[in-house]
């Protein structure tokens, strides 16, 4: 089924703006590889209008009382609730290549994260401490940064920007957004809909093109206070050193190497069932998907035959089938990528245990790798894709060693049935986030979620994206003489 043409526009000052160069780039669909659609192509002059919007907007949101920052997210939360699929569900299928579950999900995750960053307005909470000058009174506020730039990735185009945009929303900053090139329109459906939902039409843009003709002048911008950027890790690295140039607060969530630990108590069936669910959600291309799957020896073949089993009955490609795990990935280098790590593996020494090869179009058998090369790019880099690989440990120790062989730190899962060895295992592995009990793969709107090493910098969440977003300003006054 050929997906519905769609032409969108920059949103600025709450308007359908086109780009001052009057330039569109094509959108295309992964599951066709055709053109679907074209946006707005901004640079330099569409940052520029966006920005000047953002500081005007910034004084009216932030002017605000709490309960009217607060009741303007719980309206988007509803009409996301009750609009949402008639808005979302075919863009985020046709544009980013979700299977339905996964595109209903981000909806109704996306209701939840506006919720909860609502509650949070109440609760941007202040401080005092002693003074030894009993005439002194000591406070601690607060404060919003002010303009927000928020960078955002392809895989979750909507939940990812959602979590990105309500929290410094919630602390008083207005924002302006730059979205992945992969998948502008969804992006500027969600910031109609936050206007639609009562933002003043100033605190929220969305300006849509390329990384360097309009993400590089957005982040270098005077007039942006902090950047969020959620992506790759080598983008990361380009723009957190322009932020430092500048002094800008950064928040970096980037790549991922998850690892999954299977301990020698836990059965293996199930382990593999859990490994799948963690690692292929979205095709792997989700930051935190178990790439990397250590066994413990004596379950090492049980697994492996169990995860060549349950991997051969995923029911993969059509997106539209609730029982479908994914679909198509987002384009042909993400293929391309999968295929190079692929090669190289085998070249020096893997082996295949299932999958290994392009189903259709864009769609990639669920792969997995049996003991690549330690310095491999399968093992080291992220691959962003349904390829996994599994390794052989001879012992606990070993196992936690091969979990911590990696620069990133984003996520890590354990599987074991004694919690005192899985509390032991999680203390020692470095990680951001650890689950015992459960693959890597895990959102809820209230944890601090953020890496270690190459996965980044800073937690979003909850208290901690406002944390994020917020500056501390100690107020003292004196009281005596
Ligand atoms: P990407 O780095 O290619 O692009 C992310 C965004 O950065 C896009 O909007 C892009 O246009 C922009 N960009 C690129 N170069 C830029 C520059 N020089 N200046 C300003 N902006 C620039 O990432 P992607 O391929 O869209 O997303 C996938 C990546 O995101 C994966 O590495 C994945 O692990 C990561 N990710 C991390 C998390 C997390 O929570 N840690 C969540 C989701 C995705």
């Amino acid at each position: 089924m050929m997906p519905d043409f769609h032409k969108s526009d920059l949103l600025i000052g709450g308007r359908d703006q086109k780009a001052q160069s009057g330039e569109y780039f094509d959108v295309l669909s992964p599951a066709t590889e055709q053109v679907m659609g074209q946006s707005a192509r901004a640079g330099n002059a569409d940052v520029e209008l966006a920005v000047a919007a953002a500081r005007q907007g910034y004084h009216e949101w932030s002017a605000l009382a709490p309960k009217e920052r607060e009741a303007t997210l719980l309206r988007a939360a509803d009409l996301m609730a009750t609009t949402g699929e008639q808005r979302y569900l075919d863009l985020l299928m046709d544009e980013s290549g979700s299977v339905i579950n996964k595109a209903r999900h981000e909806i109704y995750y996306t209701v939840d994260l506006l919720r909860t960053a609502a509650g949070e307005v109440r609760r941007l909470y202040g401080d005092t401490f002693p003074n030894d000058n009993p005439a002194r009174m000591s406070m601690v506020f607060r404060e919003p940064l002010g303009v927000v730039g928020i960078v955002s990735p392809y895989n979750a185009p909507l939940a990812l920007l959602a979590k990105m945009t309500a929290f410094p929303l919630a602390a008083g900053n207005s924002v302006v957004i730059k979205p992945s090139e992969e998948t502008p329109l969804i992006a500027v459906a969600f910031g109609k809909l936050l206007v639609e939902a009562g933002v003043p039409a100033n605190a929220v843009s969305v300006v849509t093109g390329f990384g360097q003709e309009c993400g590089a002048p957005l982040v270098s911008h005077s007039g942006v206070d902090a950047i969020a950027l959620t992506g790759s890790t080598a983008t990361g690295q380009v723009i957190g050193a322009q932020a430092m140039q500048q002094m800008k607060r950064v928040q970096l969530e980037l790549g991922g190497k998850s690892a999954l630990v299977v301990l020698k108590d836990f059965d293996p069936q199930q382990a593999a069932e859990i490994a799948v669910q963690g690692m292929f959600n979205h095709a792997g291309q989700i930051c935190m998907a178990n790439s990397r799957i250590v066994v413990e020896a004596p379950v090492f073949d049980a697994f492996c035959n169990a995860m060549k089993q349950a991997c051969e009955n995923l029911k993969i490609g059509d997106q539209r089938d609730t029982e479908c795990v994914y679909g198509p990935l987002i384009n042909r280098r993400a293929v391309e990528k999968v295929e190079a790590h692929l090669s190289d593996a085998l070249q020096r020494g893997a082996t295949v245990l299932t999958g290994g090869k392009v189903k259709q179009g864009l769609v990639f058998e669920p792969t997995v790798l049996l003991e690549p090369p330690r310095d491999s790019s399968a093992w080291r880099d992220e691959s962003f894709g349904p390829m996994t690989s599994v390794v052989k440990a001879a012992d606990f120790d070993e196992a936690i060693a091969l979990a911590n062989d990696s620069e990133y730190g984003l996520s890590a899962g354990v599987l074991t049935r004694d919690i005192q060895l899985g509390f032991k295992a999680a203390r020692a592995i470095r990680s951001g986030a650890v689950h015992i009990g459960m693959h890597a793969f895990q959102s809820n709107a209230m944890a601090p979620v953020g890496g270690l090493g190459l996965s980044g910098m800073g937690r979003s969440g909850g208290h901690y994206s406002t944390d994020e977003f917020t500056e501390l300003k100690w107020i003292s006054v004196e009281l005596g003489q």
